[in-house]
């Protein structure tokens, strides 16, 4: 049953998904059945990193280096990484704890990058040791380098630069501003001409890094910033009268339509912009990293929600499902920077249809803000039904907010040709691993 017919397009797939994790008994509108699950796309995940590698593959000189690192905390669950790394990937790290991900699921060092503000030494010397590259964040960073490197690091160093070129539409991801804590920032006074000494000065300083966009940021700014770094390369290899420095690490940034199914911007118009704002980067005389994230993941990722109740609050109908803060944090805290998608089923999993009614989404938690949609237009919901949240593959159910005790869902990625199937990825949190995290484990420490 529900198998693929010809010319599906992904609403119809999407559906058909749906379909079946109720059928499955995944998740359900009756009192038996899960009321909350979390859907990754295999096949999905795998188009996305075959189109990243393949965009700049087509733009890059035959034979030059590059490595797409996969931006772990958009998704750190162990089982991505290893999709990824199977389609060609390494990651980008910055806690300890991903880099144990990345360890985990078989990335090698080579294949790793570390950038993170406030690394400390004890993760400098671990990174080092295994030969992860790593990105230096500020001058202070750099001086504790000096002092724990006696010889040339196994694996490679780079510089974490801030182009500051200009904030996006959304401040709190805008990595590149005058201000931003991210990098030295190039345009300080002085700072220019201070980067260059630094290489110069240290001849185990082959890479720059910047990562000057994220959500929000129009593809030419982001391009900006990469061309920045691309001049601040040359001019430190005109200083050394050599290449000391061989590799750009781009950072990754790619926006993301949350507003339709549709892919835009592409990786090939990214590429396209960077093609335009820096043509010398596609030339080879560089190898390239890119750290991309939520390009990768965020269109791949479906949450299914029971509707528990509904009621009518001063002549508001609101649903209260099972969908809130503890995995749309981002949303129900701004909800005017991260607007998500919902889309309706009846109790069977079936698209469900009706004149449309301004209704309010809100989540399990006990605050009044705990809503993933306000006076949206829906055919009205009905105890039992569900709603699918499109596009939370990245920095969604991946980065669970314990709220209210609430638990990290079940993940399950599915594939769907010919029928639909489910490999679970990561378990619901358990009540015991919830009470372990709740200090259960200390009950009369504070006695
Ligand atoms: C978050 C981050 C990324 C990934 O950003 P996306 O917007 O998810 O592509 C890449 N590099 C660094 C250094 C980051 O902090």
């Amino acid at each position: 049953m529900h198998r693929r017919t010809q010319g599906e397009d992904g609403a119809a797939r999407r559906d058909r998904v749906v379909r079946a994790a109720v059928e499955q008994g995944l998740v359900g509108g009756t009192e038996s059945s899960p009321p909350l699950v979390c859907l990754l796309d295999t096949d999905g995940i795998r188009a996305s990193a075959a189109a990243l590698t393949s965009a700049f593959a087509a733009a890059l000189a035959p034979g030059t280096p590059v490595l797409h690192a996969f931006a772990v905390k958009a998704a750190p669950l162990v089982p991505v990484l290893r999709l990824l790394a199977d389609a060609g990937l390494g990651c980008e790290v910055a806690s300890p704890g991903e880099l144990a991900l990345a360890r985990a699921a078989g990335v090698s060092a080579q294949r790793t990058v570390l950038d993170s503000p406030a690394k400390t030494t004890a993760e400098l010397r671990e990174a080092l040791a295994l030969g992860v590259a790593v990105n230096a964040d500020s001058r202070q960073e750099l001086e504790r380098l000096d002092t724990m490197l006696s010889r040339r690091p196994a694996g490679p160093v780079g510089v974490r630069v801030n182009p500051q070129t200009g904030a996006g539409a959304i401040d709190a991801l805008s990595t590149a501003t005058a201000t931003s804590k991210f990098g030295i920032a190039l345009r300080d006074p002085g700072a220019r001409e201070w980067l260059v000494r630094a290489f110069v000065d240290r001849p185990w300083l082959t890479r720059l890094h910047t990562h000057s966009g994220s959500q929000g940021v129009p593809l030419p700014l982001i391009a900006e910033g990469v061309r920045e770094l691309h001049a601040l390369a040359e001019e430190i290899n005109e200083a050394a009268g050599r290449r000391q420095v061989d590799t750009l690490d781009i950072g990754g940034g790619l926006p993301v339509n949350f507003a339709s199914d549709e892919e835009n911007p592409t990786y090939a118009q990214y590429v396209a912009a960077l093609q335009e704002a820096v043509p010398a980067l596609f030339d080879g005389s560089y190898g390239l990293v890119t750290e991309f994230g939520r390009s990768l993941l965020a269109k791949h990722g479906l949450v299914l929600a029971r509707v528990e109740y509904t009621k009518t609050t001063g002549g508001r109908p609101i649903a209260l499902t099972h969908a809130g803060v503890q995995l749309a944090t981002r949303t129900v805290y701004a909800p005017a920077a991260w607007p998500l998608r919902i889309l309706p089923y009846d109790a069977k999993g079936t698209p469900k249809t009706g004149p449309p009614v301004a209704q309010d989404i809100a989540g399990p938690a006990c605050f009044a803000g705990d809503l993933l949609a306000t006076a949206r237009e829906l055919p009205e919901l009905a105890a039992g039904d569900l709603i699918a949240v499109p596009d939370t593959g990245a920095y969604f159910f991946t980065a669970h907010y314990g709220y209210n005790s609430l638990p990290r869902p079940p993940v399950h990625g599915f594939t769907t040709t010919p029928e639909v199937r489910f490999t679970l990825a990561r378990p619901a949190q358990s009540l015991s691993d919830l009470l372990t995290e709740a200090g259960a484990t200390h009950p009369n420490a504070l006695l």
